[in-house]
């Protein structure tokens, strides 16, 4: 058995309230598959990511007591200790830090700029000596990193595990969902064996989707690096994934289940596990650029009513909700129609039918770039 159990102490925030990190590490005999994390909800409110990790951890603990884990494997089944303890009244708040660290998964640091100055003149024509020197590198940014605050602490406590890692897979959900996967370009068609496994219906690309999220500070200083230092050969080692575990609601075990099933399945494919017979299932979805998915925004405030539910296919044009102004002296008058700007596949709507102005209702992924999507590609 080669399971080791650590707990890390955050630093307090405030007298008597301390957090703290569990980490789950299962060191193989075969180093050569190399190493994966797998992190369950960053956004501390997305509960079938903690459900699916849950019964993987489970899964993975018989695995290695039978000797079947190869390679390195760390496991957060709970990545967010404060988001998960930020309540109001019965109210759970996961998805920003409320003292004001913002979403918690944006504006991650750039490793690329913070290591660069510790690797330019280390670089060379060797791809493996390159990784080794700008993982090292990382490792002592991070290593140097003074944190103020648990919620820092955190992140430099999380990246330091996944920055040198070969695959990252950080488990969240969406509101009302299907399942879907964001990964970078540089990482297809490699990542199609995680796409058909976790059953994903649409699985969206972009190097940098603007926002910092947790899977781009892992592989997309990889992608930096390369176009920095052209003439040296730096290869995009790190397939970090977002994974979108269906819709909030969606917690069962059945479904968590399934879905440890799909993360074993392609663990297996990857070599991760030995001897264990499980077979990749037809993909349901090719990849597209994050472009193609349009987020619908709510043109103003009111109360939903929706025509499309996540799985329906909509035309260009087609309504998507009406938004009821209730305020409205007349009801007979009071519904304006939100159309869709795109053929496409429907993967999400809003759990929360009474919006504000800007909010996203739906997301809506088609097959062609939308002019419309640029620069910042994220929700929120
Ligand atoms: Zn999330």
């Amino acid at each position: 058995m080669s399971r080791e159990v650590t707990t890390i102490a955050l630093q307090e925030d405030s007298p008597g309230q301390q957090h703290s990190l569990q980490v789950h590490r299962f060191t193989g005999k075969d180093r050569s598959a190399g190493k994966v994390f797998i992190q369950a909800a960053l956004h501390a409110d997305e509960i079938p990511a903690h459900m699916a990790v849950h019964h993987l951890l489970r899964q993975l603990i018989d695995l290695d007591e039978q000797g079947k884990i190869n390679g390195e494997i760390i496991v957060l089944p709970y990545a967010n200790p404060i988001g998960l303890g930020q309540y109001i009244e019965e109210t759970h708040l996961g998805r920003y830090h409320l003292p004001g660290g913002g979403n918690f998964n944006r504006n991650w640091p750039d490793l690329a700029e913070l290591s660069l100055p510790l690797v330019k003149d280390k670089l060379g024509t060797d791809a493996e000596t390159n990784v080794e020197t700008i993982r090292a590198a990382m490792r002592q940014v991070l290593n140097d990193w003074q944190t103020v605050g648990g919620w820092q602490h955190l992140r430099k406590e999380i990246l330091t595990l996944a920055c040198d890692a070969d695959v990252v897979l950080d488990v969240h959900c969406d509101d009302e969902s299907l399942i879907h996967l964001f990964i970078a370009p540089q990482h297809w068609p490699q990542l199609s064996d995680l796409s058909a496994a976790i059953k994903s219906r649409a699985t969206m690309m972009a190097e940098d989707s603007g926002g910092g999220s947790f899977d781009e500070a892992c592989s997309y200083p990889w992608v930096k690096f390369a176009k920095a230092f052209p003439e040296c050969n730096i290869p995009p080692v790190c397939e970090a994934a977002t994974v979108e575990l269906r819709g909030r609601p969606d917690v069962y075990d059945a479904l968590g289940e399934e879905d440890a099933e799909g993360l074993l399945t392609f663990l297996s494919g990857r070599g991760f596990i030995s001897g264990r017979e499980s077979s990749l299932p037809k993909p349901l979805c090719d990849a597209t650029d994050l472009r193609t998915c349009d987020i619908v925004r709510s043109p103003g405030a009111g109360v939903l009513a929706y025509k499309v539910k996540p799985g329906d296919t909509v035309s260009k044009g087609q309504v998507v909700a009406e938004l009821i102004d209730i305020a409205s002296p007349d009801p007979r008058d009071a519904r304006i129609e939100i159309k869709s700007i795109n053929d496409g596949l429907v993967i999400s709507t809003s759990q929360n039918k009474l919006v504000r102005p800007g909010y996203s209702i739906a997301k809506i992924n088609g097959t062609e770039i939308l002019e419309s999507r640029s620069g910042y590609l994220l929700e929120d």
